[in-house]
């Protein structure tokens, strides 16, 4: 029967394929294909670890001392009874043979199977048979990982690659992925996503949305309702699932797909074209970035130059492993070099929040950890907290100037303390470099505007800045009290509200008064839907992923911005988020343009 689910657009387009489904705990669990001649040493690789697995049962019940509960034995045989039952142990081989999905895959792919099995049993006492599954597949996973396969240096080291795999495209449903997860969907198997939870904003909505490919999030039901296998349906544009879409439907998809691949076609061809309003004024387009290697598609969307670089990535899911100031260094250097001198915008580590150094889930994030994440140690608060790390990846930055135009990004500062600690911090890790006798150019130095306390005085800000970054997705997410990462109050996350309009534009017309440089690099910035209110504002510098250039830059082409300002006055003024909206769409249309 087809079902429809209904969640948060994150990413444009139309992708149809099967489902694969992952639970949250294991999306870092390795995924890749084996080749047909590789199926044979797979499957025997799971038959090793089972082996393994049952010897290690077993030896546990042999030393079982006198004096335990029977109830432990018993507990035992039942797992080793689990070990070897079909609906397992044949059952990932089947995942293997016919899908060529590695053994880890394969295992949690049948765990997902089994798990559901288990939820929609009536009785308890078997419903709660699943954590015993469930510990069963972890010894296995286990002992799978010390007999690591040829691919399987793990998900990600080895990626999610696809040389091998069938034809049939795979779509990713999971309750939650972490955005260091998500980062390493990129080149992956996947042609879509869905998640539970999530608001449009969140780290991890923003990371697949750099990836370009169909997404939705905040599906609440998606992952309970989908079962591992059915075709889907993901409509990136309506924020619509659609579960085991019938003939109709699927032949409206597959229609809606290619003409959007059309459209993309179309769009790239601008790349090369100056983006320059209908009334001459040229308009920057910078790329936001997660990972050096992504500089390469920032290049090829025709942008002049990174707005944003995330560099919190390099340190997300390394454990004790921290990068240091040479691994560093050589990351910074690599985004520089690739630009082939256009600017990089380097961001010291936004850590925090939605986006914690371990590997935890938005939802995990909620029930366990910080009450207010969001409002916690959170980016140059991190940094000013753990001041060695703070000068080694300043020393880094530094240090890749030396290859390239660099600028250096402080996120969230709101208080004038943290911009004197920030600058010390510099002045010391220049003098570091100095005694160290290491080269380094001259970088310009940036805000972050994104809390509006900046917003509301960022006239004194300016003082000590060259330019500022407006982050509207954390503006919007402080200025409304709204989690941007919380579905159940993403209808409330509205850019459209006047206050956050408001703070925007003074923000704009701030740093144009003092001549400094201003963009706004957070969502808003790659939405063509708001491209001509941010001209009217008087943003000349936009930061965006590489995928939404074409698109704004098509706006940025047909705008006029001495039209466009007229209607802005109204906008700012309007009394709630719809008004303004609806004042906006129909304003620059209406008002006559002004003579030259
Ligand atoms: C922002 O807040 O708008 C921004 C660009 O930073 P991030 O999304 O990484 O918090
Ligand atoms: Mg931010």
């Amino acid at each position: 029967m087809s079902i429809q689910v209904f969640g948060m657009a994150v990413s444009r387009g139309v992708a149809i394929g099967r489902a694969v489904l992952v639970a949250s705990s294991r999306v870092d669990v390795a995924h890749y294909f084996v080749s047909a001649d590789q199926v044979e040493a797979e499957i025997e690789r799971l038959r090793a670890a089972r082996n393994e697995v049952a010897a290690e049962l077993t030896a546990l019940k042999a030393d079982l001392p006198a004096e335990a509960p029977t109830e432990l034995s018993a507990l035992l045989d039942v797992h080793l009874m689990l070990l070897h039952d079909d609906s397992l142990s044949g059952a990932t081989k089947q995942w293997i043979l016919e899908r060529h999905y590695n053994a880890e895959w394969a295992l949690s792919a049948q765990l997902e199977v089994l798990a559901r099995q288990f939820d929609e049993m009536e009785d308890e006492y078997l419903r709660e048979r699943k954590a015993d599954i469930e510990q069963v597949v972890e010894r296995v996973l286990q002992a799978l990982g010390r007999h690591a396969g040829d691919g399987a240096a793990g998900f990600r080291k080895a990626g999610l690659t696809r040389d091998f795999g069938g034809e049939e495209p795979l779509v990713l449903v999971a309750n939650d992925v972490a955005p260091a997860d998500m980062l390493q969907f990129k080149r992956s198997v996947f042609t879509g996503f869905v998640t539970d939870v999530g608001g449009t904003n969140s780290h991890t909505a923003i990371v697949a949305r750099s990836m370009d490919i169909p997404a939705v999030v905040g599906a609440r039901e998606a992952s309970r309702l989908v079962r591992q296998d059915d075709w889907i349906v993901i409509d990136g544009d309506a924020g619509v699932v659609v579960v085991n879409p019938s003939q109709i439907v699927l032949e409206e998809y597959r229609f809606r797909q290619r003409q959007s691949e059309l459209e993309r076609a179309r769009l790239h061809r601008l790349r090369n074209t100056p983006a320059v309003t209908l009334d001459g004024h040229a308009i920057e387009l910078l790329a936001n970035i997660e990972m050096p290697a992504d500089a390469a598609a920032a290049v090829d969307s025709g942008a002049v130059g990174i707005g944003l670089f995330r560099s919190e990535f390099l340190f997300m899911n390394r454990g004790d492993d921290l990068p240091g100031e040479d691994e560093q260094f050589e990351a910074y250097r690599d985004a520089v070099q690739a630009m082939k001198g256009l600017p990089v915008t380097i961001r010291t580590v936004d850590i925090g929040a939605d986006k914690p150094l371990d590997r935890l889930t938005t939802a995990e994030l909620r029930h366990e950890h910080v009450l207010n994440p969001a409002l916690g140690l959170r980016a140059i608060r991190w940094s000013l907290s753990e001041p060695g790390m703070f000068r080694q990846q300043l020393r880094a930055i530094l240090r890749a100037s030396a290859f390239g135009k660099v600028r250096i990004l402080i996120p969230m500062v709101a208080h004038m303390s943290e911009v004197r600690l920030t600058l010390e911090a510099l002045a010391r890790a220049r003098q570091q470099l100095d005694d160290a006798g290491k080269a380094y150019g001259r970088v310009e130095l940036g805000a972050m505007i994104e809390v509006p306390a900046a917003a509301l005085r960022v006239e004194s800000f300016l003082r000590h800045f060259d330019f500022v970054s407006i982050g509207t997705n954390d503006l919007i997410q402080y200025a409304l009290a709204i989690d941007r990462a919380d579905e159940s109050v993403s209808h409330l996350y509205d850019p459209w509200h006047p206050a956050v309009l408001q703070l925007i534009a003074h923000t704009i017309g701030a740093a144009n008064n003092a001549g400094r440089g201003v963009s706004v690099c957070g969502e808003m910035a790659g939405d063509p839907v708001f491209t001509d209110l941010l001209l009217a504002m008087g943003l000349r510098s936009f930061s965006m992923h590489p995928s939404r250039m074409a698109s704004v830059k098509q706006r940025v082409l047909r705008a006029d911005t001495r039209r466009l300002a007229g209607a802005l006055p109204r906008v700012l003024e309007a009394d709630d988020c719809a008004t303004a909206c609806a004042e906006w769409m129909a304003g620059p249309s209406l008002a006559p343009a002004p003579r030259s």
